[in-house]
């Protein structure tokens, strides 16, 4: 390896003009104590850092690469898009080929409108919800990541679940106060706080495979039967699938699990590298969006051309459904793998996994939720971590954080991986 002098160089000069070197927190390997790598290129799974570091990457710009680096056929399609101008502000064919590519795809989606980022599809989803319920609250689950948006930046207090703080300064009281915070996979504590809010909640939000607090797949059950709470006590049930949409099927984890919500935000896959949001539902609901209906929601750039000209040429590549079965083969190989080096040598260790996406856990388990993903072995993360890295396998910097596997991982790919997690454990 030669060493990472020039990665650290930029990150001393980056310090000095962007707050931490970076553009989002996580980049900043806090939680591993190593200065980050500064990516030069990628190609199909495998980045190269400005020393020249090459390695298989498992982060894919924190899951939207599902089918690797720098697409052929992403770039062509990027490229003819590019010669016939950027943006215009003005509708153009292929936002409606990609709204209706979406619709045809996932089973929620009647209609549906582009934003640049998943925090905007979630926050105009939550607007929108609660718009067209008249009510105000929220519930979320701890451990569930929805974006920066304030009134979803809101974790649990102590005592009651029904008080929340604000995650981050700057956050108002006021705002997260009307965020209701569970936890994951808890039903009873949805019945309860359904019972005592009867009719001031807005919608239930999450995610629907939880891949923010490292993956934690919902139990048996508890899609269901947060939708029927949800039908129910008429509050929307809202799934952010801005990781799950087109990576572990192609119409998400609403297909996969046979739940459909009232409403879905996407974001990361959809846009096949480029900045792209999206949320959509029925158009009963959707039809409340302004200049149909009340709801205030605008873009500048919403529905870019080149962003729309990626994410299209991504979901007609995937749309086939043919790429899931590779993924999920190759995934199961690597989780499998990794389960039995970790067992074989005695570390206590819980592999959660679906499809495509899947996390280590460096602690036995049970992991259902978020309060028992923090009992995992955090300073054995960080070992792991940096070995593997040294290894030339990028995963991403945070014990609480998804594996997630593309495409253009190849058998060989998974090998190499296996034998640096041998190496490492
Ligand atoms: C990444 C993510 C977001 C936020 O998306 P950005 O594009 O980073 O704003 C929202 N929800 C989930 C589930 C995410 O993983």
């Amino acid at each position: 390896m030669p060493g990472a002098k020039i990665s650290e160089l930029l990150y001393q000069q980056a310090r000095q003009v962007i707050p931490g070197g970076v553009n989002s927190p996580v980049r900043a390997f806090k939680a591993v104590g190593l200065p980050p790598r500064f990516i030069r290129s990628g190609k199909g799974s495998r980045i190269v850092d400005e020393d020249g570091n090459e390695y298989i990457d498992y982060v894919g710009s924190w899951g939207p690469l599902i089918l690797g680096h720098a697409h052929p056929r992403v770039l062509e399609a990027l490229e003819e898009a590019m010669k016939r101008g950027t943006s215009f502000g003005a509708p153009t064919r292929g936002e409606l080929e990609m709204a209706q590519t979406i619709t045809e795809m996932v089973p929620s989606i009647e209609m549906v409108r582009l934003v640049n980022s998943g925090t905007e599809a979630v926050m105009s989803a939550i607007r929108l919800a609660r718009g067209y319920t008249g009510r105000n609250k929220i519930i979320k689950f701890s451990g569930c990541y929805h974006g920066h948006s304030d009134g979803l930046l809101a974790s649990a207090g102590s005592g009651a679940a029904t008080f929340s703080v604000p995650d981050s300064m700057g956050v108002p009281e006021t705002v997260v106060g009307e965020t209701i915070v569970l936890q994951y996979n808890k039903l009873d504590q949805v019945a309860a706080c359904f019972n005592e809010h009867a009719d001031s909640v807005a919608a239930v939000v999450l995610e629907p495979v939880a891949g923010n607090m490292g993956v934690v797949p919902p139990q048996q059950g508890f899609l269901a039967v947060l939708r029927d709470l949800c039908a129910k006590h008429a509050a929307l049930l809202i799934f952010d699938e801005v990781i799950t949409g087109f990576r572990v099927a192609p119409g998400g984890a609403q297909e996969l699990y046979g739940v459909i919500p009232d409403l879905t935000c996407l974001g990361k896959v959809i846009g096949g590298g480029l900045p792209v949001g999206a949320f959509g539902g029925p158009r009963s609901i959707m039809e409340s969006l302004a200049p149909e209906g009340g709801v205030y929601q605008a873009g500048t750039l919403s529905g870019n051309p080149l962003a729309v000209a990626a994410g299209l040429t991504m979901l007609r590549l995937l749309r086939t459904g043919e790429v899931y079965r590779e993924l999920e083969s190759r995934s199961a190989k690597l989780a499998k793998g990794v389960k039995d080096i970790l067992a074989g040598k005695g570390i206590p260790h819980t592999l959660r996994r679906v499809g495509s996406m899947m996390s280590l856990f460096f602690n036995p388990g049970p992991v259902t939720c978020y309060e028992e993903v923090l009992t995992s072995d955090r300073g054995a993360f960080v070992k792991f971590f940096s070995r593997m890295l040294d290894q030339g396998i990028y995963l991403a910097p945070s014990a609480f954080e998804a594996w997630f596997v593309s495409a253009a991982h190849s058998e060989e790919d998974i090998e190499r991986t296996l034998a640096a997690v041998e190496q490492s454990v």
